[in-house]
């Protein structure tokens, strides 16, 4: 029951009086468990009838629909516009009734104390009573709510040009306007003089919010026609969001005021954020992220993978694979875009997961075309390295049939060292099945290779920042030379990525660097293309 959104009340049949009400229920009429067994369904629901409600009952089929307004005769004064779905439920000793109430959507009282005369909207108390439950209401469903102050630009030239009968219609005009435009389920109110306030219920993210605003916006780009003539005004709107920009009511009003004055102050005819940081960039990554989540749903990532080869014999060895989003509107977007954002919303391990399972299974049919001595190698977010990775590595390898020293996982130096102790158990269960680790970005964090031994680490990848230095300044040569060194002695082999020129290659092999990956040897390639290059190089030496 205080699983579900909507307030539920159970009462007995023979008496009308209430047994139990869920969370919400108590919550919206301010009693405890304890209050509302004192309470006949009548008091809660207090204009509905005995008659009315046998009469429900006795067409009772799956379920009926009943619909009226009552008064919430508790501590919410307020009436509401509700619907109450009935079910017969039964237990041993007492037939009950399970009664769901659904939107209930509180009205205006008839005297007017609750409305606006000039323009017939809700007026500004009876938008904080409607903010006031909504904030109640976020605080269960922990979505976010949102209000809008829109003043009006130069209202008061109209005023004053053309006096306040003129002013008045106008009013009345944007207020319908505005009215037509909102949902069901939000409020627009009229706060005063020349400001409207709006509150937004169901909004799945900040940057929908962005977008409504600009189509508020657009509202007012056509013409208001009062006794023949076409008016134009515009408005600035402010934006604050419960919970980001506030604790109460009164705060967010506050916010969202202070926002419309930024507005003002920039020309008006627009809207801002009251968190500077909801600024576009914001909501451009807020867009990106939407789009990020659904590219997991529609298959719009592909994998590339670029040729490693061995700096002797020149053969390839293995591949890494880099993954790419196809977006069908901006084309293909780089990793390093994306996966950070995928890694702060949570989604990386769903992406890194298909990375890994794409990856073995190109490699598996590379290995069925019979270049069966290569393996892949897949990068691993800090993130996705939880004791659950370990059994999903082994499953992926079971499905496609791969054998695990085949796979090399790439996690970066950071991200080891990050909680070594976690990093100790977790590189311990990956390498008990056999996968390869190598340390991915070698030289860009701790570099300490006293740990790596630990963390019994197969392969150092050094990154390309030192490669790409290494023909300009000799004191690079000496550090690269020292890691090979150093790496090879406490048996760990060496890859150097980042290699855009022979000189590079000639170099690092003369130092001894096992393998070698770049643009010199390949650029990252589509599975099609890289099939055909393999099918040239691989047999032959690559002619490098
Ligand atoms: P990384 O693992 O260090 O990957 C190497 C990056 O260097 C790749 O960029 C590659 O295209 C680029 N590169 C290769 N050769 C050269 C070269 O000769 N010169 C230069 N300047 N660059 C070269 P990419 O594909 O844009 O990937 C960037 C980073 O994104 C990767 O760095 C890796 O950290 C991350 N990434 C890529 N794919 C995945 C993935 O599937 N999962 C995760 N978690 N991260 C990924
Ligand atoms: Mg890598
Ligand atoms: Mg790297």
């Amino acid at each position: 029951m205080n699983s579900t959104n909507e307030q539920v009340y159970i009462f007995s049949l023979q008496d009308f009086n209430l047994v139990m009400a869920n969370q919400q229920a108590l919550n919206f009429l301010g009693c405890t468990a304890e209050e509302i067994r004192t309470h006949s369904v009548f008091d809660v629901f207090s204009e509905v009838t005995a008659k009315e409600l046998n009469l429900s009952l006795q067409t009772l089929q799956n379920g009926k629909e009943m619909s009226f307004i009552h008064t919430f005769q508790t501590k919410v004064d307020l009436r509401s516009q509700i619907t109450i779905c009935l079910e017969i439920i039964q237990n041993e000793e007492n037939v009950l009734c399970l009664a769901t109430v659904r939107n209930p959507h509180l009205l205006s009282f008839e005297n007017g104390e609750f409305t606006d005369n000039t323009t017939n909207i809700p007026n500004r108390s009876l938008f904080y009573d409607r903010l006031k439950l909504a904030i109640s209401q976020a605080r269960r469903d922990k979505n976010i709510r949102c209000v809008l102050f829109l003043d009006l630009d130069r209202f008061k030239n109209f005023n004053n040009s053309l006096g306040h009968k003129f002013g008045d219609v106008l009013l009345k005009l944007i207020a319908d306007r505005l009215l037509a435009y909102i949902r069901d389920n939000d409020t627009v109110s009229r706060f005063g003089g020349d400001e409207f306030l709006i509150l937004l219920s169901d909004i799945p993210n900040v940057a929908v919010v962005g977008k409504l605003a600009q189509r508020l916006l657009k509202l007012f780009a056509e013409p208001f026609t009062i006794d023949g003539h076409d008016y134009f005004i515009s408005p600035s709107i402010g934006i604050s969001l419960f919970p980001h920009d506030g604790a109460d009511a009164e705060e967010l009003v506050k916010n969202a005021e202070t926002a419309m004055y930024r507005v003002k102050e920039n020309g008006g005819n627009n809207y801002e954020f009251y968190n500077s940081k909801m600024n576009a960039t914001v909501l451009e990554k807020l867009v990106l992220e939407n789009n990020l989540r659904k590219a997991t749903e529609l298959n719009q990532f592909v994998l590339y993978f670029q040729p490693q080869i061995n700096g002797n014999t020149k053969e390839i060895v293995g591949l890494e694979a880099l993954i790419r989003w196809n977006h069908p509107e901006l084309g293909i977007i780089s990793p390093q875009e994306f996966i950070p954002l995928a890694e702060e919303i949570g989604l990386i391990e769903k992406i890194g997961n298909w990375v890994l399972q794409e990856a073995c299974h190109q490699l598996k049919q590379l290995h069925l075309k019979g270049y069966s001595s290569l393996y892949v190698a897949v990068n691993i977010s800090a993130r996705q390295l939880k004791s659950e990775f370990v059994n999903t590595v082994i499953q992926i390898l079971e499905e496609t049939n791969l054998q695990p020293q085949f796979l090399h996982l790439e996690i970066t130096e950071t991200s080891a060292m990050n909680s070594i102790n976690h990093s100790l158990s977790i590189f311990k269960a990956l390498k008990e099945i056999g996968v390869c680790i190598s340390i991915d970005d070698f030289g860009t964090g701790y570099s300490a290779f006293s740990y790596l031994k630990q963390l019994t680490v197969d392969t150092i990848k050094i990154d390309r920042t030192f490669i790409r230095d290494i023909l300009l300044d000799p004191d690079q040569i000496e550090i690269v030379a020292t890691i090979i060194k150093l790496a090879h002695t406490l048996g760990f082999k060496v890859i150097a990525e980042g290699v855009e020129e022979k000189q590079q290659l000639d170099l690092l092999t003369s130092l001894k660097c096992d393998d070698l990956q770049g643009y010199y040897i390949s650029i990252p390639l589509p599975i099609e293309e890289l099939f055909l290059y393999i099918s040239e190089k691989y047999k032959l030496s690559p002619t490098i």
